[in-house]
């Protein structure tokens, strides 16, 4: 967003309220500024130089989890979450707060392979420390082998058409189980998969620290290679990554990509309809809306509805909201963020589901960290489950 787009997005403000509705950190703290309504009021006032940056200010304007709840019930249709993300590009020179965590993500994500070697050998050392000192929301789970490796191509026994797999930092790095998974199922319904070499971060972290022109330099790359592949469609198990590639991207560097889809729009027409599956291990299941697919895509039904599909008893949970994880929300608002959990998880304690299922590897990780006796999985792995 240029300067003069922001100064026009910050001006159709008409100051109705409605974007405080659904605002999980209104919700925790009903005071002004911690609504989209109250955080666009001070980034007025400071581009009208009537404020100055401060820590109290930088503090309202990063504690946004950008989780785009807000962004539907706008009337005049203000870009709230790209006004924050120009906001937080122009604080963060001022904010000191949050300095040695843009050093650690500029670095790990420019160099990820030496950030992630470094991690390995200093998880089990090193994790007391940096979840005490709050660097990291939870033990992390970094695995021997990343999902991606060079260029890889897998070929099924009969081809029906072509996809790649944006795989992001959290399946690559972490959750490479849930990639592989994925990889089946296409196979499985004939599509030749491509997990193409270069690919980078999707730039979200980047953009929710203020670092705009670091994570444009992500965009740039992905999109050089993600547009070269010749591919029916590009699919990610993670929705914040889907939501980069499709609604940021054509903001940012002016790329747009085609085909960009979720894993349940994506699988949503191609699994038969009506034919639930008897013999799925999975028995009974709730769902949590991940924020950036129910909010920002607008996908709710689709994930439903595979769940019906799959042969699980499905128990819809009472009400909706965010999980508290944020990336990282989560680490600098804890109190907020384990609030936010609580809830959910009461939620879906009470409909006695035996499995608490969703579509986002960040929702996943938020949601086991919270979840005693039930087991979190990400929709896939039902998928998987339902279609072997
Ligand atoms: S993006 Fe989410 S947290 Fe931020 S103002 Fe909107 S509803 Fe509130
Ligand atoms: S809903 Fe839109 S117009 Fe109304 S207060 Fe919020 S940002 Fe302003």
């Amino acid at each position: 967003m240029q300067t003069s787009e922001y100064i026009a997005e910050l001006s159709k403000c008409v100051r109705c309220g409605s974007c405080k509705a659904f605002c999980p950190t209104y919700d925790e703290d009903l005071t002004e500024p911690m609504s989209a309504r109250g955080r666009l009021t001070l980034l007025r006032a400071l581009l009208n130089r009537q404020i100055e940056p401060s820590p109290a200010l930088n503090d309202r304007v990063f504690s946004c989890i950008l989780c785009g709840a807000c962004e539907n019930l706008c009337p005049p249709r203000l870009d709230i979450t790209e006004a924050m993300y120009h906001g937080r590009n122009f604080l963060k020179d001022f904010d000191r707060r949050r300095k040695y965590l843009r050093l650690i993500t500029r670095f790990s994500l420019k160099k990820p392979m030496l950030g992630y070697r470094v991690a390995k050998m200093l998880q089990h050392a090193a994790s007391p420390y940096l979840l005490k000192k709050g660097l990291i929301p939870f033990r992390l789970p970094i695995l021997s082998h990343p999902l991606r490796d060079d260029q890889q191509v897998y070929k099924p026994e009969k081809k029906i058409g072509r996809v790649a797999i944006f795989t992001g930092c959290s399946i690559n790095f972490l959750l490479p189980h849930l990639g592989l998974s994925l990889i089946r199922v296409l196979l499985r319904l004939g599509y030749e998969v491509v997990l193409p070499r270069g690919e980078v971060c999707c730039g979200a972290p980047l953009r929710g620290l203020g670092l705009e022109k670091e994570a444009s330099e992500m965009a740039r790359k992905n999109h050089r290679i993600f547009s070269k592949l010749n591919t029916d469609a590009i699919v990610s198990l993670c929705p914040t990554c889907i939501v980069s590639l499709k609604v940021h991207y054509p903001k940012m560097i002016n790329g747009a990509l085609a085909d960009v889809l979720d894993i349940s729009s994506f699988l949503s027409d191609k699994l038969g309809y009506g034919q639930p599956h008897p013999l799925s291990s999975f028995t009974s299941v709730t769902y949590h809306d991940p924020c950036h697919l129910r909010y920002s895509l607008g996908v709710r039904h689709q994930p439903r509805q595979l769940i019906r599909q799959s042969g699980a008893e499905f128990i819809e949970a009472e009400g909706e909201g965010c999980c508290g994880f944020g990336g990282f929300f989560s680490l600098q608002y804890r109190e907020i963020s384990r609030n936010l959990l609580k809830k959910r998880i009461d939620a879906y304690t009470v409909t006695d589901a035996r499995d608490i299922i969703t579509a986002c590897p960040g929702c996943m990780l938020q949601l086991s960290s919270g979840s005693k006796e039930r087991q979190v999985f990400h929709i896939i792995e039902l998928i998987e489950d339902a279609i072997y």
